[in-house]
């Protein structure tokens, strides 16, 4: 089954609203295994939703509809839709008596509004709105090839309308071409080479590349009812590639996992930080019950502070300067010993726009790891955006202590 999305409302294109609506019912029906075709915006005139419903109807299996339900003078979806449908506009008295009954409750509307709410093309459905007032439209054609759904564009209401009364009819369980999906989770390659080691999965299977600094998830789907087996086979051929680089599933984080690694070896990390100033700790520190396995650390952004609290060498800093390997590696034993944990992890380098030299330029970062007493230091080399360099060089610091737990 496949969908389209109508977002209708002029403040949607003059960028006041974001459409969130429109974000919302696509991952919703991408859940439930329907594929969105296309999302469509258009302004609060008859014409153009009427124009939009032309080129999409036909195309879709299910329209959907958010906004201009309501009663203000700029509301003309209902009038549209009969008109595309040649539906006659009549009023309901069962969904009127409805909404004088649910103003009783929640105070004055006038009798006009209520009246121009009640009005349904005929052989629509109407679909209750238990947070506002405007109902939404249901229609199905006539041999149910077709389902189109009206929704209002408060987000409350056409969520709870949606989740209320349009999922149970939209029959999608007994769709044959209902859409699975699984996502893993991978860290520590870049997207390119990704693509290029599994080029032979891509072409045969769907797989979607959803990268964010140092990470990059694959979204698998799969169609009908051998999808979920088709998604077991397709995960196993992907892990076999990749191998460690797959660090989860679904909505598994990297701070999550490596915690867990900690718990279940019974051990602690602590982490000295430079141009990552505290993100290292700040991600592992967001997940619940991280005391558990987190020790402390420092942000040692001056060099005073590397040396004083971390037991850098002065030598070190003259000779190799503050982003090198054994800076990097003196950091990760110091705050090791200092903090008494079992592994010690460090991250320093130019985050820029400034202080890059022709030996180091911007993006250079050098992660430390102690583990026990073991050590290892990896050079990363990022780009010019500051803001992005400390949120790769922090992922990949936790890869790195991932992957390490691994081998323990
Ligand atoms: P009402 O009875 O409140 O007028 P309505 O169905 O006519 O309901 P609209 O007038 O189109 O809905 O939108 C009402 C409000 O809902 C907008 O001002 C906006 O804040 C929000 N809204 C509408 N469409 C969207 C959208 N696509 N995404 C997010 N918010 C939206
Ligand atoms: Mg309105």
């Amino acid at each position: 089954m496949n969908a389209t999305i109508l977002a209708i409302g002029d403040e949607l294109l003059v960028g006041q609203v974001v459409n969130t609506n429109a974000g919302w019912l696509a991952g919703q029906l991408t859940l439930l295994g329907i594929r969105v075709r296309r999302v469509v915006t258009v302004g609060d005139h008859e014409h153009d939703i009427i124009d939009a419903m032309e080129q999409e109807w036909i195309h879709s299996d299910l329209l959907l509809t958010s906004g201009g339900l309501g009663t203000t003078g700029d509301d003309v979806t209902r009038e549209a839709v009969a008109e595309f449908f040649g539906r006659k506009l009549l009023l309901n008295t069962s969904v009127l008596a409805r909404l004088q009954e649910s103003i009783m409750e929640r105070g004055q509307t006038p009798m006009a509004a209520l009246e121009r709410m009640a009005m349904m093309p005929r052989d629509f459905a109407a679909l209750p709105n238990p947070v506002g007032q405007a109902p939404g439209l249901h229609y199905r054609t006539a041999r149910r090839r077709r389902t189109f759904v009206a929704l209002p564009g408060p987000p409350e209401e056409m969520k709870a309308i949606f989740k209320g009364s349009v999922v149970a009819r939209l029959s999608v369980r007994r769709d044959r071409f209902r859409l699975s999906h699984r996502t893993l989770c991978t860290a520590g390659i870049p997207e390119s080479f990704l693509a290029s080691k599994l080029a032979d999965l891509t072409a045969r299977f769907e797989i979607a590349f959803l990268p964010s600094p140092g990470q990059v998830r694959l979204r698998l789907t799969a169609l009908g009812k051998t999808a979920e087996a088709s998604l077991d086979a397709l995960e196993k051929a992907i892990r076999s590639v990749l191998g460690d680089a797959v660090f989860g599933t679904g909505e598994d984080t990297l701070e999550l996992v490596v915690g867990n690694l900690l718990r279940q070896q019974q051990r602690t990390i602590a982490v000295a930080e430079s141009c990552t100033g505290g993100l290292v700790q700040d991600l592992l520190t967001n997940v619940p019950g991280s005391s558990d396995y987190v020790a402390g650390g420092v942000v040692a952004y001056d060099n005073r502070v590397k040396r004083m609290l971390l037991g850098v060498q002065a030598a070190t800093l003259t000779r190799e300067g503050a982003v090198s390997r054994t800076t990097a590696l003196e950091m990760a034993r110091g705050v090791q010993t200092a903090i008494g944990a079992d592994l010690g992890l460090a991250v320093t380098g130019v985050a820029g726009p400034g202080g890059g030299t022709k030996d180091k330029p911007v993006g250079t970062v050098w992660i430390g790891l102690v583990d026990g007493d073991q050590a290892e230091a990896r050079l990363l080399t990022l780009g010019q955006d500051r803001r992005r360099n400390k949120q790769q060089s922090a992922v990949l610091a936790l890869d790195m202590a991932r992957r390490r737990l691994l081998r323990h």
